[in-house]
């Protein structure tokens, strides 16, 4: 979660209300204060930097629509919605590069009560329902966004479920074709008959 600074811009409130951010680099925080009874309704497009220092290889590719719908619960946000990414990631076999597409939901209770409350103390209408702590009375909904499509990455990647990776002695990439090098013998068997052959 990123610190409070970075104002959020005015939100137009209402139910059938948007707020579209022009610049994909805006980050999306909603305040507390900012969310009528009625709730708040929040779509907007997070810039590809947003997975900026993901790690291991993942690049977003072009923007990330978010759609969700913020409403005040308790003293807390509660935060519902989708947001659907294109990942480009290293194939953990052959490591191309491939685009994989993220579509995540997410169901978040923010609420300013201390992690650390026993969370039966905490009145639960869904189960499944996530709760984050509240920092400052804002809501980060990139980093919340962020998290979210990161949790869905599978450990290994994979470019195709029949992806043949790399030959482990020469490193070319085995869905190219056949590298020439013999199947699983024996390297010195493999030198001896090059030679015979000349
Ligand atoms: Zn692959
Ligand atoms: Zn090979």
């Amino acid at each position: 979660m990123r610190g409070r600074e970075g104002a959020p811009h005015a939100l137009t409130a209402g139910l059938t209300a948007k707020y579209h951010s022009p610049f994909a680099s805006v980050a999306m925080k909603i305040a507390l204060s900012q969310v009528p009874p009625e709730g708040l309704q929040v779509s907007y497009a997070a810039g590809p930097e947003l997975f900026a220092d993901a790690g291991d290889g993942v690049v977003a590719q072009g923007s990330v629509p978010v759609a969700a719908r913020v409403d005040t619960e308790g003293s807390g946000l509660r935060v519902k919605g989708s947001a659907e990414a294109v990942l480009e990631l290293p194939c953990a076999r052959c490591l191309n590069v491939f685009p994989a597409a993220f579509i995540t939901r997410f169901d978040v209770l923010f609420t300013p009560i201390a992690l650390d409350v026993d969370a039966d103390e905490i009145e639960l209408g869904e189960r499944d329902m996530a709760v984050c702590h509240l920092e400052g009375d804002v809501v980060d909904l990139d980093g919340l966004v962020r998290e979210q499509v990161l949790l869905e990455l599978p450990m290994a990647p994979l470019c195709d479920e029949g992806c043949r990776g790399l030959c482990p002695r020469c490193g070319a990439d085995l869905n190219l074709g056949e590298c020439g090098c013999p199947p699983q013998g024996d390297p010195r068997l493999a030198a001896l008959k090059k030679l015979l052959e000349g």
